[in-house]
């Protein structure tokens, strides 16, 4: 990106500020930057970190020591896929920002939530992955409009640089 442009861009960014101030993605509140969460909302937000399912992602007391561990229950079901990661604990914050944007239309949502799993899955990806997201029933995505799970497998790729294919999997 050349100087000029982000010259430009941030021009337009401040212009639009002046318009738009940023808002707070979980509560509208007023936020200094874009895509970001007031101190409240931060709070209520459980970013999961430390040692974790390394199937699931669930966070497991202990201490992460490099080995891969496993929470009680992917060790009893089977699971059809080997490592995953998640990036938020459903509850509070993180809960709403989830129903807001598969229920409430907040595609504004797409780009931080796609950083936050990006960065959740980093130590998961590998170079020349294909990221690929769990497809949608059709009547689904008649009601949701979106597949809410590719917009943001298609954030998660451009946050990690990688290939995406939206219709991998059908
Ligand atoms: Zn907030
Ligand atoms: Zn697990």
């Amino acid at each position: 990106m050349g100087a000029d442009f982000r010259a430009v861009r941030n021009g337009m960014l401040a212009a639009l500020h002046l318009i738009f101030p940023p808002r707070c993605i979980g509560c509208g509140g007023a936020v200094t930057d874009d895509f970001g969460l007031c101190a409240a909302c931060w709070r209520e937000t459980d970013f999961i970190s430390g040692l974790v399912c390394d199937k699931c992602g669930v966070p497991l007391p202990g201490k992460n020591e490099g080995r891969a561990e496993l929470c009680d229950e992917c060790l009893t079901i089977a699971r059809p896929w080997d490592r995953g990661r998640a990036a938020i604990l459903y509850r509070d914050t993180g809960r709403r920002l989830v129903l807001a944007l598969k229920h409430g239309d907040r595609l504004d949502l797409v780009p931080p939530l796609g950083a936050w799993l990006a960065r959740a899955a980093e130590p998961i990806l590998l170079p020349d992955m294909l990221v690929a997201p769990v497809p949608l029933h059709r009547w689904r995505l008649l009601k949701r409009r979106y597949n809410q799970a590719a917009l943001l497998s298609g954030a998660l790729a451009r946050a990690a640089g990688l290939d995406h294919c939206p219709d991998l999997l059908a």
